[in-house]
């Protein structure tokens, strides 16, 4: 069952974003697939965070965290915020450089979600890169979206 469930998630695509959050001097970021837009009004999104990932204390106390969606070709900047360190990456000014979208949220609620948290944010400001197209997470690699010609 287990490696079935994997398996079947592995078949959901989905987009790559990196949540960053700042207590204080401490900044961390953390790259996450398990992101959703859950309501309009109020402008809601949820993320799933491991219960034991660096960066939910810091969201928690802080009550703030920024969402940068990630666009193709960043596929380092997913790397890095994953644990594995590529050479000159980081946040600026709270948020992936370059990104597709990022969206500045005040902490609205966190829930149990079995080894993880279900982290709910009210989306305050908005900020659009240029167009472009995303990077995708499926069947255990990062994919490239074609468009149909
Ligand atoms: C495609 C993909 C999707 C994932 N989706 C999810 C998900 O939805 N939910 C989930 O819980 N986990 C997810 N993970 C796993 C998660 O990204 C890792 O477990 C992560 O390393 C745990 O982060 P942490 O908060 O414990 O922080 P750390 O492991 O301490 O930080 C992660 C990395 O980011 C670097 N970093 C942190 N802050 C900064 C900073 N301010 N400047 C520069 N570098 C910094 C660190 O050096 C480290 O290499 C995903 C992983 C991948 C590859």
């Amino acid at each position: 069952m287990r490696e079935a469930f994997k398996e079947a998630l592995s078949r959901f695509a989905a987009g790559v974003t990196v949540v960053s959050a700042r207590l204080g001097e401490e900044e961390r970021g953390m790259t996450a697939t398990a992101f959703m837009s859950l309501s309009l009004e109020p402008p809601l999104v949820a993320l799933g965070i491991h219960e034991k990932a660096r960066i939910l204390p810091l969201l928690e106390a802080s009550r703030a965290f920024t969402v940068s969606v990630l666009r193709e070709g960043q596929e380092a900047v997913s790397q890095h915020f994953a644990g594995r360190p590529q050479e000159g990456v980081g946040l600026v000014d709270g948020r992936v450089e370059g990104a597709l979208a990022v969206l500045r949220c005040r902490l609205e609620a966190v829930y149990p979600g079995g080894d993880h948290r279900l982290v709910v944010g009210r989306v305050e400001a908005v900020e659009l890169g240029e167009p472009g197209l995303p990077l995708v997470y499926f069947g255990r690699g990062y994919r490239r979206l074609v468009w149909p010609s």
